[in-house]
């Protein structure tokens, strides 16, 4: 089968397509035919040997992947040979044509999302789903910023916080990347390229501020995020790129607070919870991943490149 492999961390340079065997489904074990692959920042950090996680090389990236069950080990009866699924994480990588994954790790894929849309479930849903419902314990009556409205995490967002009932305001830096955050639930949109942006968001809540923000570059905004929060605010940290300076008494007189998630840290009984709620709303209609471009695998370098330019629209997948 072909696969992207990764023989030594490094610039995208690195991720080569390579023939490799087509691995077998030792008991427990799930064969996935992987029809797309979704590019996730972290798969970039992983393959630059810059993440918390650091893989045995050669490795082969990959933990969004959909696609039909080719072959069950032992024991598993979740699924069936022909099943459609979506994984969450894998054993053997999804940027490739077959990948392994352990039972728990599929999740069965509705028919009315196709696979282009199922590789940009997990990671993206996953987190959104998470901050929104464990970490920020959303309520309907709230507003919501999502800060970086037009990208894989924050499409999802935007989606599942409108369903949810909140008020949603979202950020984008390009005018197309406005406009898919309005037409996915947001109800006002904010250009974080604009100086002075942050103002029109806190006109637009009668000066009152924003119960949650979540914060997809922490360490460009979190100062100013504390400014604009309403009392018992709370500022969910999703995504950050370096270090950031606050000053506590803007939490203090707002009894706000900051908490900071990483998927990886789930609880079972929270992965159970957020996939169950995925499950519903991708079949009810109410989340609708959003492609924003499709590449061959043979091209993974360049998604790689890509996902960390400013312009998102949705997620950046791999067709295998
Ligand atoms: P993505 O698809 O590449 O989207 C990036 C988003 O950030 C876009 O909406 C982009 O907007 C926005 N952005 C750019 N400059 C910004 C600014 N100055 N202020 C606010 N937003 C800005 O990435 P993603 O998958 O959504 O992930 C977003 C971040 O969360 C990444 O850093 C990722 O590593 C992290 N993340 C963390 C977890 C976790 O477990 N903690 C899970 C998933 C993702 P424009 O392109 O329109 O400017």
């Amino acid at each position: 089968m072909k696969a992207i492999r990764v023989h030594q961390f490094g610039g995208p340079e690195v991720l080569k397509l390579e023939d490799v065997p087509t691995p077998k489904p030792s008991a427990g074990e799930v064969l996935v035919r992987i029809h797309a692959a979704g590019v996730n920042p972290y798969d970039t950090y992983m393959r630059a040997g810059t993440y918390a996680v650091k893989p045995a090389l050669p490795y082969t990236p990959g933990s969004d992947g959909a696609g039909v069950v080719e072959a069950v080990g032992e024991g598993v009866t979740k699924v069936k040979s022909g099943d459609r699924v979506y994984t969450a994480r894998t054993v053997s990588g999804a940027y490739a044509e077959y990948a392994l994954a352990l039972a728990e790790q599929v999740h069965p894929l509705p028919a009315n999302i196709d696979f282009k849309q199922g590789a940009g479930i997990w990671v993206p849903y996953g987190t959104a789903y998470h901050a929104l419902y464990h970490s920020a314990k959303a309520h309907a009556s709230e507003t919501v910023l999502i800060h970086g409205a037009s990208g894989g995490v924050g499409t999802a967002a935007v989606q599942i916080a409108r369903a949810m009932g909140l008020m949603v305001l979202g950020t984008a830096g390009t005018s197309q990347g406005l406009d898919l955050a309005k037409r996915e639930g947001a109800h006002q949109v904010f250009d974080h390229r604009k100086s002075g942006y942050q103002e029109e968001i806190l006109r637009a809540t009668d000066n009152r501020g924003l119960d949650i923000i979540l914060e997809m570059l922490a360490n460009v905004n979190l100062a100013h995020d504390t400014k604009l929060l309403a009392n018992n605010g709370r500022v969910i940290v999703i995504g950050s790129r370096g270090e950031v300076t606050i000053n506590p008494r803007e939490l203090m007189g707002r009894r706000a607070s900051i908490r900071a998630l990483v998927l990886w840290s789930i609880t079972p009984e929270e992965e159970a919870d957020i996939h169950a709620g995925i499950f519903a709303g991708l079949e009810n209609g109410t989340l609708r991943p959003v492609v924003g471009k499709e590449l061959p695998i043979a091209e993974a370098a360049r998604a790689h490149k890509e996902i960390l330019e400013a312009g998102s629209t949705g997620k950046i997948v791999l067709v295998c």
